[in-house]
Order: structure tokens, then C-alpha cells, then sequence
């Protein structure tokens, strides 16, 4: 997710960082450059535009200029910039009407609707503690309707019965009728796709939306179609009433250009991004958390969230409180190496670690992967505790030491070091910038 965007990026913002003063040419310079990276990640024109101009506005003023750390100011206008692009809050999904709530799924054949439908039932149902019904109005493709039964009883998700040549309006009645008897809380109503947006298409959207007036009517794209994804926003927003957005593939998009377009273009939200096949491969899209993605200094808060779901409780807290305190010494990074095991896998997690996109590096080189966690763990075990919580401590005697013990080369004590020190510099900025503050109430 965002991956080129955010390499692009953290190589303008390494030109700015540590310099004691920066002139106003110097900041419109670095502007243009954020603006090509804009540009080769796809992001439409109105929103470079808009975003650039807002950007620089702010970072010539006399706040930045005359800070000690300008570098550090312009990345905190650019996240502010990027968070306001991407839709400010977080859109929640609405469900409160008198049960049951309908939630409309429509979009393109191939966008992932199906299983996103089933994705968001699923996430309903476990995490909103909602009583979830799903029902195809898909008629046209022959398997559609039996997909969906297949994928319900997979996420123990109740669908609608089928009845045999029904048409869509009439499925759409009986399935509000059947929730309605069986008090479900939400109705889950997944129509057909088609290959092009076409008036077929829309006349049957219009005409199902009317019979069952959802609460919701989300629009499933597909990120890596980029600024098609917006265009086909653009037209189905003029038919039908949409209330929000959900990206599937964000998972296979490094460029991000439809997720940063979206909202300016559309001015409808993004409320979930798929981000993978699993059936719970599906999250909430939080505006904040994808920009700090896209500027390096990871999304700590999706982490921690998801370490509360796979650790117990007192763990969890104890993550938070340590990485609210900007505090990360290496009996912190052991606990993390073994966290992240827990947590399925170096990979899936690498990404919303702090300063963790150049250990990505040296995984895609095949020099670090999840086997050889071990060694960097078996490496921190070889340490005092007093070096432990003093990396400094370590000179060359010490490392000799250390990999002598730990079985590996200095070399690799070495890495181990500079993944440490890369961390805990992503972890102090990003506790400068205030991203931290949230993590400590988060259990409180
Ligand atoms: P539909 O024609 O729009 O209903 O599309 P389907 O729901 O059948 O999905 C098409 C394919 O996209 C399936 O193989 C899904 O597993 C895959 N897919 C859906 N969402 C995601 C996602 O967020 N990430 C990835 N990698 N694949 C997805």
C-alpha cells in the first residue's frame, strides 16, 4: 500500500531533514518536487494542484522559515495535507435506521464486490455484533448468486434462499421482507456488475434503491484501475445516491493515485479498503493512519490494534505505553520480533512499523526473512541487559563478543543495529509530530 508513493516522498523530505534553516526557494523547490511525486503516483491533476498549492502556502509562511527544524515542519504540513486529501475523519459506515439496515453494495464486474460484500458482513457481524443477512441480486452472471451462498456460509453469514428466475427488484423486496420477519439488524444487498458503466446497468441500481432505501450504498472500485476507479465513482455517483467508497487491492497498489483522488474528485468518502483475499481482508480507512503510511513513520495505530486483537490485553498496553514514550531500546525490538511472529509473519506486519521500509528492503533481498528473525533474535539474547538498553554501549570488542555468542557474523550485528537505530528515529519523530499521543488512551 502506497510503497512507491512513500519511497518518492521520503526522498525529498531526506534533502530537508537535519538542515538548520531553509530559504523560501529551497521550500517551493521541495514543493515541485512532491509535486511530481503526486503526479507519478497517479493522483489526478485538480488534486495535485490543489494539494500542492495548499502545501506550499503553508510551508512559506514564517513559521516554517524561521523554525529550527524546517525540514521537520514541511513533513507536518505535507501529513496535514495528505490526511485533509485523503478525507480528514475517519467515514464510518451508518446502520442507524429501524432495523433492518440495508447496505447496497454496487460496482463493476471484476471490482470485488462479492467478496466484499461478504468481507463487510463478516466484519459486521464480528466486530459490530450485528445479526447480518446477504442477499444476490446478481441475475445475470449464472454462478453470482450461488458465490454468495458459498462465501455466507464460509463467514456464517445468512443469505437469502434462492428462488430461480427472480428478478432484482423482486429479490431485493423478499430479502427486506425476510430480514424484517427474522430481525435481522442488516441487509446486505449485493447487485449485479457489469463491464462498463451502462444505462441498463444504472436503470436497475435506481430501480433496486428505490424499493429498498438503503441506509448505505457502497460503491466497490478497484484501486489499481487508478483514475478509472474515480471516473466510474464519477458515474455512479450521478445515478445513484452513493454514500461512500470501498478500494479493493489497496493491498497490490504502491501508488495510491485512486485513494488520494477520490474523495476531491467524487466527494464521496472512503470508508473500507480491501486489502487482500482473505475473507477478512477487509478495514476501516483511516485518513490519518494512510498518511502516515505514505510519509514512513508507519501506522502504529493499526498495529497496536491489531496486536490488542492477536496478544492478550496486558501486552498490548505495555507496547502502547513504551511507544507512546518514544522509548524503543533493544529489549523492546526483541519483543517486537517476537510480536510480529505471533501476529502471522514478518511481512504482512513489516509495513506499519516505523522506519521499517528499508529492513523491507533488505527482506525483498532475501537478506532478512521470518527464518532468519531467529538469528536476530538469538543476536539481542546475546546481549547484557545493560546493552541491551544501551545500544551505544556496543563497540567492536562487544560485537565480536556478541556474534561470537549469537553464532553470526559482526556484520550482522551490525544490520541488527542500524534496523534498531532506523526504528526508534521513525518512533521519535513520529512522537514529535504528536502521532503517538492517541496510542496511550487507546487502552485507558
Ligand atoms: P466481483 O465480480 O466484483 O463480484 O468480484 P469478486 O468478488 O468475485 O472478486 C474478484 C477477485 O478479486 C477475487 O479473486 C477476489 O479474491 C479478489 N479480491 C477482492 N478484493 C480483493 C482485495 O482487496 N485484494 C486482493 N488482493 N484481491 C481481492
Amino acid at each position: 500500500m502506497f510503497e512507491s508513493l512513500s519511497e518518492r516522498l521520503s526522498g525529498v523530505f531526506d534533502k530537508l531533514r537535519g538542515r538548520g534553516a531553509l530559504n523560501e526557494l529551497e521550500v517551493r523547490a521541495a514543493m515541485r518536487e512532491v509535486r511530481v511525486a503526486l503526479l507519478e503516483a497517479d493522483v489526478a491533476l485538480p488534486v495535485v494542484k490543489d494539494f500542492v498549492d495548499r502545501a506550499t502556502e503553508r510551508a512559506v509562511g514564517a513559521d516554517v522559515l524561521k523554525s529550527v527544524t524546517p525540514g521537520q515542519q514541511v513533513v507536518k504540513i505535507v501529513n496535514d495535507c495528505l490526511v485533509d486529501t485523503l478525507g480528514g475523519e475517519n467515514a464510518d459506515i451508518e446502520l442507524n435506521v429501524a432495523p433492518p439496515a440495508v447496505v447496497m453494495m454496487v460496482g463493476l464486474q471484476g471490482s470485488g464486490k462479492t467478496t466484499t460484500t461478504a468481507k463487510l458482513a463478516k466484519l459486521l457481524k464480528d466486530k459490530r455484533a450485528k445479526k447480518v443477512m446477504m442477499a444476490s441480486l446478481d441475475v445475470n452472471r449464472p454462478a453470482a448468486q450461488e458465490q454468495l451462498k458459498v462465501l455466507g456460509e464460509q463467514v456464517g453469514v445468512a443469505t437469502l434462499p434462492i428462488i430461480a428466475g427472480q428478478q432484482p427488484v423482486d429479490i431485493a423486496k423478499r430479502a427486506l421482507q425476510a430480514a424484517k420477519l427474522q430481525g435481522f439488524d442488516v441487509l446486505m444487498l449485493d447487485t449485479a456488475g457489469r463491464l462498463h458503466v451502462d444505462q441498463a446497468l444504472m436503470a436497475e441500481m435506481k430501480a433496486v434503491s428505490e424499493a429498498s432505501q438503503p441506509a448505505e450504498t457502497l460503491l466497490v472500485v478497484d484501486a489499481l484501475t487508478g483514475q478509472d476507479a474515480v471516473n466510474v465513482a464519477e458515474n455512479f455517483g450521478r445515478e445513484v445516491p452513493l454514500t461512500g467508497v470501498v478500494l479493493t487491492r489497496m493491498d497490490g497498489d504502491a501508488r495510491g493515485g485512486a485513494a488520494l483522488s477520490m474523495r476531491f474528485i467524487t466527494g464521496k468518502p472512503i470508508k473500507f479498503v480491501g486489502t487482500g483475499e482473505k475473507i477478512d481482508a477487509l478495514e476501516p480507512f483511516h485518513p490519518e493512519r494512510a498518511a502516515g503510511r505514505i510519509l514512513g513513520m508507519g501506522d502504529v495505530v493499526s498495529l497496536v490494534e491489531r496486536a490488542a486483537e492477536t496478544l492478550d490485553v496486558a501486552e498490548a498496553e505495555a507496547m502502547a505505553a513504551k511507544l507512546a514514550k518514544g522509548k524503543f531500546d533493544m529489549t523492546d525490538m526483541l519483543a517486537q520480533f517476537r510480536q510480529m511472529k505471533k501476529m502471522g509473519g514478518l511481512g504482512a506486519l513489516a509495513k506499519m512499523l516505523p522506519g521499517m521500509a528499508k529492513a523491507q528492503e533488505a527482506m525483498a533481498s532475501g537478506k532478512v526473512n521470518d527464518k532468519s528473525i531467529a538469528r536476530l533474535e538469538a543476536i539481542i539474547l546475546s546481549m547484557t541487559p545493560k546493552e541491551r538498553a544501551k545500544p551505544d554501549l556496543l563497540n567492536a570488542r562487544r560485537k565480536i563478543r556478541i556474534a561470537n555468542g549469537s553464532g553470526v557474523t559482526v556484520q550482522e550485528v551490525n544490520r541488527l543495529l542500524k534496523m534498531h537505530a532506523d526504528m526508534e528515529t521513525a518512533m521519535k519523530r513520529l512522537k514529535k509530530m504528536g502521532g503517538l499521543g492517541a496510542l496511550a488512551g487507546m487502552f485507558g
